[in-house]
């Protein structure tokens, strides 16, 4: 089981079942909310996704678009897509296993900054891969 939480340990969470995408987001609406150059998400079922303790707050940060994250550290915990509430996605780096989920593909290349130099092998894709997706 994967395990998880936020920076000051208010939030934790623990994942059931297995990850179906796992992605490093170059969009720049996940740069802006977690202010880094890129973002490793995975997916998986929402039913899958269990917090243990602690209450989230919420960030509408697009039309359709809820990124949960902690109140006291700010850590962002969570992506949801209000049409595709069957899957969430979930910060890679907030496990405390990260080494665990590596990335299948790099998503949403055409907003890349131009300063990274992507030298991995993995497929990179000009958008998201689904519409749900971060
Ligand atoms: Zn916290
Ligand atoms: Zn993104």
């Amino acid at each position: 089981m994967l395990k998880g939480g936020c920076f000051c340990g208010k939030l934790r969470y623990e994942v059931s079942g297995t990850p179906f995408d796992s992605t490093i987001c170059h969009c720049a609406d996940c740069r802006r909310a977690i202010a880094a150059p890129f973002v490793a998400w995975f997916s998986i079922k929402s039913s899958e996704f269990r917090l243990v303790r602690g209450v989230p707050a919420s960030l509408v940060s697009s039309e359709s678009v809820l990124r949960d994250f902690c109140p006291d550290c700010g850590t962002r915990l969570t992506y949801r897509h209000e049409d595709f509430l069957g899957e969430i996605d979930i910060s890679t780096c907030s496990l405390d296993t990260p080494e665990a989920v590596p990335p299948a593909h790099h998503t949403w290349i055409s907003q890349k900054l131009q300063w990274i130099h992507i030298a991995d092998a993995l497929p990179k894709y000009d958008g998201s891969l689904e519409p749900g997706d971060a």
